[in-house]
């Protein structure tokens, strides 16, 4: 790395600059960074990285052609230097939970990740540049948007194992449909280390597609590595995995749903093909992701927090887990939000998915929702008190209670009302 930028800490975001930091000046979707180059300096940026000029004095400016490339290009040599194994994650859904219960087993052999959000083209190497200290496992979840994001990605920090969760139909607006997805979320395999392992969700759409490369599959039922079988009781969950040829069974505290336990039999391979121990023991303790379908008990009352995100396929594990653990089962859902054309078509299919349940409540907060219909509905509101009123009216102990929709509608609010007012 050029040594100017060694020990430094990145910003794109103006209002993020701690004095003696870099801003990069990013062109963004709704913003240009290099508007607010002066801002950053007057608030202490030792040095501003342009693409473009800007009034701002020379000597703190440091042009690139590309600011994006030289973020990317100055991570991959911060993380080259320490020739570290990469562990790169990407699916339609799981990755933040996986990347973390990974983290969780591989944390005393000395391991990275990176955090929540910044698993894109900006993100990835702001983390990599700010957090990471040469820990020599680097688990690195991945997000897309669109064919390519991840080849980027895997450039910046080329996997040794790549995980591919599964495909399904998150975001399927931006991305342009379910093949480009596919394609998309393929790339994590095409750009591993030539001899890199997959570990790949046993379905024959994903493994027709691995062409020659080494992969071992995981999954349901099916796969080199796969969960046998799961139940709950009380507040626990008992879940039994063969591991290609031995078998273990293991209690998790709290409930976790058929697609989180199917994903933890990728962590498992993983960490055998690093050839690591598996210490169970480990998962225990395991603190669940916020808002990623965590179970609350309240007054027997089985409470669901899946407000971070939704798409199809985490709503259809999170009813079948509500309906194997609740006497009766409700859910106060919201939009499933980025599926542009097929917006109508998914929400018709999130009704049939809610038809399963005993007592459907649809906040109107967001407009896609609105031509949904179950034949459970019992409220569509877009208030909150009419919507917690309604619940503490009808709940009773053993019943289940799921809380979901797409982030920007901020479904945590619902929650956190209902949470207060039942006496949580
Ligand atoms: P991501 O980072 O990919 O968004 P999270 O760990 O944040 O994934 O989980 C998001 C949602 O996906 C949660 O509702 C979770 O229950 C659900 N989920 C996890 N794994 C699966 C799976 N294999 N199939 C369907 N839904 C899943």
């Amino acid at each position: 790395m050029i040594d100017f930028f060694k020990n430094t800490v990145f910003a794109v975001d103006s209002r993020k600059i701690v004095p003696g930091s870099v801003f990069v000046a990013l062109k963004g979707e709704r913003t240009d960074g290099h508007l607010y180059v002066k801002e950053a300096l007057e608030k202490g940026a030792k040095m501003a990285v342009v693409e473009k000029e800007v009034d701002a004095p020379p000597e703190k400016l440091y042009m690139v052609r590309s600011t994006l490339d030289f973020l990317a290009q100055i991570a991959r040599e911060k993380l080259y230097a320490n020739k570290p194994l990469v562990v790169g994650i990407t699916g339609s859904n799981g990755k933040t939970t996986t990347k973390e219960l990974l983290f969780k087993l591989l944390e005393p052999f000395g391991a990275f990740r990176n955090a929540g959000n910044l698993n894109t083209e900006v993100g990835l190497p702001l983390s990599i540049l700010n957090d990471y200290s040469g820990e020599r496992i680097v688990i690195l979840e991945m997000a897309m948007n669109k064919v390519g994001d991840i080849a980027k990605l895997c450039h910046i920090a080329r996997p040794r194992i790549s995980v591919l969760l599964n495909v399904g139909t998150a975001h399927r607006g931006i991305a342009g449909g379910d093949e480009a997805i596919l394609n998309g979320k393929l790339e994590i395999v095409e750009n591993m280390e030539p001899n890199g392992t997959a570990v790949v969700l046993s379905d024959e759409r994903l493994v027709s597609r691995l062409k020659s490369k080494n992969f071992v599959t995981f999954g349901h039922e099916k796969g080199d590595y796969h969960l046998i079988s799961y139940s709950y009781s009380s507040f626990e969950t008992v879940a039994r995995y063969v591991l290609k040829s031995r078998t273990v069974e293991l209690k998790l505290p709290r409930i976790w749903n058929v697609g989180q336990l199917t994903n933890l039999a990728a962590v498992f391979a993983v960490v055998d093909l690093l050839g690591f121990e598996i210490d169970i023991e480990r998962l225990k303790d395991f603190t669940p992701v916020s808002g990623r379908f965590n179970c609350i008990e309240c007054k027997g009352v089985y409470v669901f927090d899946d407000c971070y995100n939704a798409s199809l396929e985490s709503f259809r594990v999170a009813v079948d887990t509500l309906k194997k653990v609740g006497k009766r089962t409700f859910a106060v859902v919201g939009s499933i939000k980025e599926q542009g054309i097929f917006s109508k078509q998914t929400h018709l299919q999130l009704g049939g998915i809610l038809d399963q349940l005993d007592g459907v409540i649809v906040y109107t907060k967001d407009p896609e929702v609105e031509v949904m219909s179950s034949s459970k509905e019992i409220l569509r509101s877009s208030s909150v008190e009419e919507i917690v009123e309604t619940l503490c009216t009808v709940l009773t102990k053993g019943d289940a209670l799921l809380f979901k929709a797409s982030r920007a509608v901020e479904m945590e609010k619902v929650l956190q009302r209902f949470l207060e007012v039942y006496g949580c």
